[in-house]
């Protein structure tokens, strides 16, 4: 039986980058014989307007009953006055949380093509290759109580929760230190320990979780200095774990040292390898519907899809070397454009991608 890959586009240019990414996940389907099958459904404001809700049912049952989900982007001025039980952004907190996608692998890798492309000078950047594990499913974005309320003097307070179970530490520990030992054998625990008794105990459980992985060298940084530290210098670190929000902030700024946000995939896993893929980026409401988003994360992402959930490192490897391959032709959205390279439009970097794949 063909294995099904939930296609959410999304809002925005999410509709534009994924279009590339399946062009070329369609085409080593047929050239590897991968057995995928593919099937679109609405999610984030695209849905609202359609069905009410960032998240249909038949939304959600499709992403549950599929092997793996590549997902654009969703979101946009549109929808900003909604209220936030239906902003776009509440579909995809949704599928994370109802999918169990608690552990989310974010990359951050320096081609040496766009070296230039960064805010930093060469030496502090060039060879750049982190991966930070951000929990996804708990912390301050989903505790309760939440909300805005009114207090006796008339004033408004707003108020979030910031909670985490020792259980749900513990698996993201587990996951973050796997993927060390698939790679350079460091793991830096990002907390904000010396202030909050939530990260103390964060702190606790990653050491503890520690003993059963000796070879995997531990050290612990606060949340301040972790910020500073990823641009000062940067390649210190090979993988970083942190709370949900922590690695929300910090994981945007290691983009940025990559030169664009427009590079960078992600993956986020439950504990059987099955995953959601999206780039790291949103939905660019101010480039959308002009051709010239940079479709090289969401392409990347399905490189992370083949990896992860299907097991397929040899289809993941052909794609990573293509972009690699497309680069060096000099292809280049705006984003990325530098002098002596070629501008070229989404679908301009989609086809230099698979050009490079056909070889
Ligand atoms: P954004 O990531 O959409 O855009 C930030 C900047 O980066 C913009 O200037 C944009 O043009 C540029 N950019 C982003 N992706 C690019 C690409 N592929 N190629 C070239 N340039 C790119 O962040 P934002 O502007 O803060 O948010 C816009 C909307 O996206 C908001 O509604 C936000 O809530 C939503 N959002 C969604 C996600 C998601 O779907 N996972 C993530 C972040 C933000």
């Amino acid at each position: 039986m063909a294995k099904k890959i939930a296609v959410l586009a999304g809002d925005g240019i999410g509709p534009e980058i994924v279009a590339e990414a399946v062009k070329v996940l369609s085409f080593l389907n047929t050239d590897m014989a991968l057995g995928l099958s593919f099937e679109t459904a609405l999610v984030g404001g695209a849905a609202y307007d359609a069905f009410g809700t960032p998240l249909p049912q038949q939304t959600l049952n499709l992403c549950k009953n599929a092997e793996a989900v590549l997902l654009g982007a969703v979101g946009g001025p549109k929808w900003e006055a909604l209220p936030h039980a239906v902003r776009p952004e509440r579909g995809l907190l949704s599928i994370r949380s109802e999918l169990n996608l608690f552990s989310n692998l974010r990359p951050a890798i320096l081609y040496p093509q766009l070296v230039g492309a960064s805010t930093l000078k060469p030496e502090v950047v060039s060879g750049l290759d982190i991966m930070i594990v951000r929990e996804l499913t708990g912390g301050i974005y989903f505790g309760q109580p939440r909300g805005i309320r009114l207090l006796e003097n008339g004033e408004q307070q707003g108020f979030n929760t910031l909670v985490y179970n020792e259980s749900e530490i513990r698996r993201i520990a587990h996951s973050a230190f796997k993927t060390a030992q698939k790679r350079h054998k460091k793991l830096c625990s990002v907390d904000k320990a010396n202030v909050l008794e939530v990260t103390e105990l964060w702190r606790q459980v990653v050491t503890e979780v520690g003993k059963d992985y000796p070879d995997v060298q531990l050290s612990h940084m606060y949340v301040d200095n972790a910020a500073m530290q990823l641009v000062r210098a940067p390649k210190q670190f090979d993988v970083i774990v942190t709370t949900n929000m922590f690695g929300d902030i910090l994981s945007d700024i290691a983009a940025m040292l990559t030169g664009s946000i427009g590079m960078l995939p992600s993956a986020s896993l439950d504990a059987n390898g099955k995953g959601m893929y999206e780039p790291i980026h949103g939905s660019a409401p101010d480039i959308a519907g002009q051709g010239i988003a940079n479709p090289l994360a969401t392409i990347l992402s399905v490189a992370m899809l083949l990896r992860y959930t299907l097991n397929q490192p040899e289809a993941a490897e052909r794609i990573e070397q293509a972009v690699n391959t497309a680069l060096d032709a000099g292809a280049r959205t705006p984003d990325i454009y530098s002098d002596g390279t070629t501008q070229v439009s989404t679908s301009g970097m989609g086809d230099a991608v698979l050009n490079a794949l056909k070889g």
